[in-house]
């Protein structure tokens, strides 16, 4: 990996006050965090987590965002000034469950990816395709799909902070975990498709993985040229399985530099 790893938990709508202070106090305890490390949490829990982490190098974030900046009447609603506010510095958007649970499309993800641009925090942008598409051979163009969306709806030099999580939906909560091989088929295909807008954004663009990734599966699917960290849902919310996951990513770094 040639841009540093990065690996963020993705809470999902779970966790309490008192396990984010759990979380929290053991990420603190670390005595070095092996790399780059970001943990999103449900809106509610976004405040106390930056503050117990405050003065460690971790990125709190949010798991969604308004799809616009400025206040105003939008019940339930929260904008990425708040989360900037509240100490986020990502954000989610995308994510399958936001599409499929609540219809988002494209273009409220190129809206969302506007409004967190604008805030001065980072989106992290989730793509990926069904079982059904990916069985039909539509991999490829559900992906490049989700992401021209995205692409050129930005300068380049707008999208500098993008991160690009690729999420087989087939792999997310099943334990059905993409192979080294297939991750890296589809992440140099993201690589070469950020390539075709811009080289050098598709240089140092970090995309990610996201599907089952745990403890025993992290290391093969770290070491891909392509891989640049992980995207964490469930075994994000015991702090020693992500911690393991963390230091499986800087281990494969460090393989593939001496290799
Ligand atoms: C996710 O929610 O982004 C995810 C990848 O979940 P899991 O790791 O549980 O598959």
């Amino acid at each position: 990996m040639k841009r540093g790893s990065l690996v963020i938990g993705n809470w999902k709508m779970n966790g309490s006050a008192s396990e984010v202070d759990h979380f929290a106090a053991a990420l603190k305890g670390a005595e070095q965090l092996p790399c780059e490390v970001g943990v999103c949490v449900p809106f509610v829990y976004i405040e106390r987590m930056a503050r117990a982490v405050a003065g460690s190098q971790v990125v709190v974030g949010g798991q969604d965002v308004a799809d616009r900046v400025d206040p105003g009447a939008l019940t339930g609603a929260v904008n990425a000034r708040m989360l900037g506010d509240v100490g986020a510095g990502d954000v989610i958007v995308g994510h399958s469950e936001r599409r499929s649970e609540y219809g988002e499309t494209d273009q409220n993800i190129v809206a969302k990816v506007g409004a967190a641009l604008e805030a001065g925090v980072r989106p992290i942008v989730c793509v990926g395709e069904t079982k059904q598409q990916r069985d039909a051979g539509h991999f490829q163009q559900v992906v490049d799909a989700q992401l021209d969306a995205v692409l050129s709806s930005f300068e380049s030099r707008e999208l500098a902070s993008l991160v690009v999580a690729y999420e087989p939906v087939w792999a997310i909560g099943t334990g059905d975990t993409a192979t080294p091989e297939e991750a890296e088929e589809a992440h140099s295909h993201i690589r070469g498709r950020v390539a075709a807008y811009n080289s050098e954004l598709a240089d140092g663009c970090r995309i990610i993985y996201g599907g089952s990734v745990k403890p025993d599966n992290a290391a093969d699917i770290f070491r891909q040229d392509n891989v640049d960290g992980a995207l964490v849902g469930g075994a994000s919310l015991n702090y020693d399985s992500f911690a393991a996951i963390a230091a499986a990513s800087v281990e494969a770094e460090q393989q593939n530099k001496t290799g």
